[in-house]
């Protein structure tokens, strides 16, 4: 990727790396802010929403986010990236409302509750500024709906869209949900339908991650798909695991189900016996269970399959 350009700045990009959502610190390197910027960061920070635990938001060098005691802080970086995430010619605002719910499930899959959001994204020379607004537009709007803050960021110009989210959750002190904490015997579950394609909407399923707080042992999201991912949860709990139906989403084959990646439903394990809590979707199915053998190890109806799934360095 070309080195990203300071956006809508005519100086040399040798001095230029990127614009950060606070004029007063890109004063501070010697870059004059173009009126066009002044004003989308501005939009932006009237779009940001509140937070009673953010301090400080976008306008300074750094926004201020105070944590509550007694809980634990979740951090989580997610990239969303043109060509490998997703193409160019999708919605603006599906990729900003995309860009965000990925980071989102893996608050979700730690039990955490989501509360602001920092958000880097560099678009070509050609992207208008109505494009970077419908980006952020889709992003918001779920921001909104989960509670979630903007906190700041950074605008710069690359040859293709990039666009990182890093956000910032919060659980109760030592009760997050872990993947490395199964057992033996446990039963093993998923939220909805697998084998979903790009063009769905993911629910982050936030609700649930809080509801499985203090009964699931274990829990991840799935990303890369199920074989995968059950198999990094497994071996993360030095355990291994037999499943015998995957709850396939319409249209979807077995193979999407136990391969496909961009699934965003929560894997969990309950202790043997236990059912899935009240409230959670209708849909949540039990699909095996966890037991002693070669840590990572999966079968699926008896046979090993093997952990394959979305690797971005296969
Ligand atoms: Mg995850």
């Amino acid at each position: 990727m070309n080195e990203p350009r300071a956006w809508r700045v005519g100086f040399s990009p040798r001095r230029a790396s990127a614009l950060l959502l606070g004029s007063e610190a890109k004063a501070s390197r010697g870059l004059k802010p173009t009126l066009h910027e002044l004003k989308l960061v501005e939009w932006l920070r009237k779009a940001a929403g509140r937070s009673p635990q953010l301090v400080a938001g976008i306008g300074d060098d750094c926004a201020i986010y105070r944590p509550k005691s007694g809980e634990d802080v979740l951090l989580k970086s997610d990239q969303l990236i043109e060509g490998v995430h997703f193409r160019s010619d999708f919605a603006p605002g599906l990729i900003g409302e995309r860009a965000l719910a990925r980071a989102l499930s893996d608050i979700a899959a730690m039990g955490g509750e989501p509360r602001v959001c920092l958000v880097s994204l560099a678009v070509p020379r050609g992207r208008k500024e109505a494009w970077i607004k419908s980006f952020f537009r889709g992003l918001l709007r779920l921001a909104l709906r989960t509670g979630v803050t903007l906190a700041g960021g950074d605008l710069a110009h690359a040859d293709r869209i990039y666009c990182d989210v890093i956000l910032i959750g919060a659980v109760p002190q030592g009760k997050a949900l872990r993947r490395d904490r199964a057992r033996a015997g446990d039963s093993l579950w998923v939220s909805g339908r697998l084998g979903k394609s790009w063009d769905r909407r993911i629910q982050p399923r936030l609700e649930l991650g809080r509801r499985l707080l203090g009964c699931a042992t274990a829990c991840m999201d799935i990303s890369d798909g199920l074989a995968l991912d059950l198999h990094r949860l497994a071996k993360a709990s030095g355990l291994a695991a037999e499943i015998d139906r995957v709850p396939l989403a319409r249209g979807a084959t077995l193979e999407r189900g136990l391969y496909g990646g961009e699934d965003y439903e929560l894997l969990f394990a309950l202790p043997e016996g236990a059912t899935a809590p009240p409230g959670a979707p209708r849909e949540t199915t039990r699909i095996g269970k966890m037991t002693r053998g070669e840590p990572g190890n999966i079968r699926f109806r008896g046979r090993v399959i093997r952990p394959r799934g979305y690797d971005h360095f296969a």
